[in-house]
Parts: C-alpha cells; structure tokens; sequence
C-alpha cells in the first residue's frame, strides 16, 4: 500500500481494522456495487461473485424485483412485531408452505436463529408427544456440522476454533459421524427425540454423504420416531439443483430449516418449516422475536421465492452446476485432488502441497473472480444461480489460468 496517498480500498480497510472486531479475515477486497452474478470494487473493477455471500444471494445480486418489492413495502409498514398481525405475513406463511409442501411454518430472522428454533421446538415435542422425561432430551448431531454460531449452536461443533473459549455449554447434544446411518441408529437412546443434520456440508467443505445416507436415516428416524431436521439454509432454495437438496434422495425431513436465501440476500429471514405434530407443541408466548415475520421481510421473502421459480432459476443452477463442475473436472493440473459437488454448490480440493487454497483465491481475485478457501486446501464455488454457460465457462478458465500462474 503506498503510504503517502492510500488509495480507498486501503484507507476502508484500514478504519475497518482500527474500529471492528476481527472475528473474519476477508479477502481485501472493498465492495460497493452488485448486480446479478457481478460485484463491483470502490476503484470500480468487476468481478464475477462466486461465494453468493454463502449462498445468500442465489437470485443474484440487487435482483431488480426483489428490490422494488422491498421498496414498496418499506413505504408502507416495516415492523409491527408479532403483537399484532400484519398483511404479508399470512400470504408468506402460504407461499412458503406450498412452496416447500410443509404443514406450518415459524419465521425468524438469521439462520442460526432458525436452528435454535427447531432444537427448542424438537425438544418440547419430546416431552409433549413422545413422553420423554424431563430434561432428558437428546438430539443426536454429526461431526464437522455447521448450524451457526449461538452458543447451543457451536456446543455441540467440532471444530476446536468454534468452541474454544466460549463454555460452559447446554447439554444434550450427541456428536455422530457424518454419512453413517449405522453410526446415527447406534448412538440412539430412549431419550433421543431429533437428529439435525445438513443434507450436504456445506462449511466442512461441500461434503457429499454417500448415496442412499438421507434415505436411510429417514428410514431409522420413522422407525425409532424421531424428527428429522434438515439444515437446508445454505443447501436449500436452489442451490443444489433442487428446491431441496432432501429432494435428490426423494425424501421428505419432519423439519426443515432455510435462511439465507430465502430474502435473495435482501434482508436476514430465515423459517422453521415442518408438519403440525412438530410445530404444532408451541403455545403463545413460547418462543419469538422481535423482527420474525415483519411485513417488510415477508415481503421481500415472498418475491425471493416467487423469482427463483418463475425465472427458473433452480432449473438453470442445475444446468449451469453440471456444466461447470463438468469443464472444473475436465482441467488437467496435479494440484487438483478432487472437483466435487451439487448444482452450483461446488468446490475444488487441491492436494496440499499445492500450497493452499487461499493463494489461489488471491489469484481468482486478480483475474475478477471472487471465491473463498476453506480448510486450508479447498476453494468453493458457489455463484447465483442466474450464471449462464458463457460465465460457467469463464470460470473453469480462470481457475486453471490461477491454477498454472500460481503453482506453475
Ligand atoms: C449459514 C448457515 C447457518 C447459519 O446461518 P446464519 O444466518 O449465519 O445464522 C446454519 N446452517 C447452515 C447449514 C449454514 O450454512
């Protein structure tokens, strides 16, 4: 950085760095503009976003829709809080019901808040409905798990970092393998009453569990009656090619968690979905939020979904995924150990002496393309689903472009 006149890109960051917490490390890049699959830097360069904000913005960037929807309810009301009722809320309720084929649905605002939502809700319906004894509730987790990052939440991570510092933590939580059905029935107990789990991890890595894996613990939790929570915020809405990633094992979970694109990355809505044994526990004054099910996030939520089916843009992530998870395999560099994924949720493991990830993603940077590095030796690539084939293919080339410029 040039010391004498600091460009604005240096001096954001650098009031960042006095003022904020330093919980994130961010590429340093200073954005300012998006639309569709672009963002735009304060010096004005454009670069193509393949995070999505974690699949955040699968609609793509400031949809123009979205946006007047948004507007248009921001003139009128905004919050009511749930004292009173308001006008979009039942319309969102609806919408998303049949969108997703659930009985009920409890709005609430980031995602992590949905899953505390369903561990609480779950854990009631074990008292209420399965007869399990007071306190005794357990709800059966996976190993490398992402659900957020509340304190229930990161209890039961196993990523040393999450936790490390922040105990005691609420019991009841049981850690299992991912992607072991023979695992999950074998650590269930009488008192088990809900087994969360994300149909594909996402921040692990974009892991894939084997095929027939969701199908099975649908099978063991109908059996030994336990609810089956799907974490669908980041795999949801799209971005594996489906609706629901539930829906490539053909599966239905008893509830269902989505977030993060359920506003296009207007505005934090996140909902807990699930048929009416479920949801149906909670009594008034059981559980709630001040901004859940605002008619100003309904709103904007109601046209994220109405856009992602009628612009087709699930059909055209599954397309596009292919593709480029097609031209990403089809690169021949021996850095590369794997290219997996789903849909557009997609992600190159490099084997590690290649040096890590976040090199290349540097490098990504440089030639307009923006992707994250996870756990040292991964980039993921995730961009809104409104990516056509030109762009997919654009990608692959700058990947192998940073590829050889990087490590040769
Ligand atoms: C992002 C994410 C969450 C948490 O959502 P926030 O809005 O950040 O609280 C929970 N589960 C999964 C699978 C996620 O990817």
């Amino acid at each position: 950085m040039n010391a004498i006149s600091p460009n604005l890109t240096g001096r954001l960051i650098a009031r960042e760095d006095v003022y904020g917490a330093t919980n994130y490390k961010p590429l340093d890049v200073v954005l300012n503009r998006g639309e569709g699959v672009y963002v735009w830097d304060v010096e004005g360069k454009r670069y193509l976003d393949c995070l999505a904000a974690y699949s955040a913005v699968n609609q793509g960037h400031c949809h123009p829709k979205i946006l007047a929807a948004m507007i248009e309810q921001a003139q009128k009301l905004t919050l009511t809080s749930r004292a009173f009722r308001n006008d979009q809320l039942p319309l969102f309720y609806e919408e998303l019901c049949e969108l997703t084929g659930s009985h009920m649905a409890l709005p609430m605002n980031s995602g992590a808040e949905a899953v505390e939502t369903a561990l609480k809700t779950v854990r009631k319906w074990g008292y209420e409905v399965k007869g399990v004894p007071a306190d005794r509730a357990e709800i059966i987790v996976c190993n490398e798990n992402f659900h957020g990052r509340t304190l229930a939440v990161v209890g039961f991570s196993t990523d040393p970092q999450t936790k490390a510092g922040f105990g005691p933590f609420p019991k009841g939580f049981v850690n299992v393998p991912y992607g072991d059905a023979e695992a999950f029935e074998a650590a269930i107990t009488e008192n088990t009453v809900g087994f969360l789990v994300e149909p594909i991890q996402g921040e692990a890595g974009v892991i894939i569990p084997p095929a027939g894996y969701l199908k099975a613990v649908r099978e063991i939790c109908t059996r030994r009656n336990i609810v089956l929570i799907l974490d669908e915020i980041q795999t949801g809405l799209g971005r594996t090619g489906k609706l629901l990633a539930e829906q490539h094992e053909g599966i239905e979970a008893d509830v269902t968690l989505v977030g993060k694109a359920l506003s296009g990355g207007f505005y934090p809505v996140s909902a807990m979905l699930s048929n009416t044994d479920v949801l149906g526990v909670l009594k008034p004054g059981d559980h709630g939020s001040t901004f859940g099910g605002n008619p100003l996030a309904c709103a904007v939520a109601r046209m994220a979904m109405k856009v992602l089916v009628e612009e087709g843009m699930i059909e055209n992530g599954a397309t596009v995924g292919d593709r480029l998870k097609a031209s990403l395999s089809a690169i021949k560099h021996n850095s590369i150990r794997e290219v997996r994924g789903r849909g557009l949720m997609l992600a190159v493991e490099l084997h590690p002496e290649a040096g890590g990830a976040r090199r290349i993603c540097e490098a990504l940077k440089t030639r307009g393309l923006l992707a994250k590095d996870t756990h040292g030796d991964t980039v993921r690539l995730s961009p809104p689903l409104v990516l056509t084939a030109d762009q997919a293919d654009w990608i692959a080339g700058e990947f192998e472009g940073a590829l050889r410029e990087v490590i040769g």
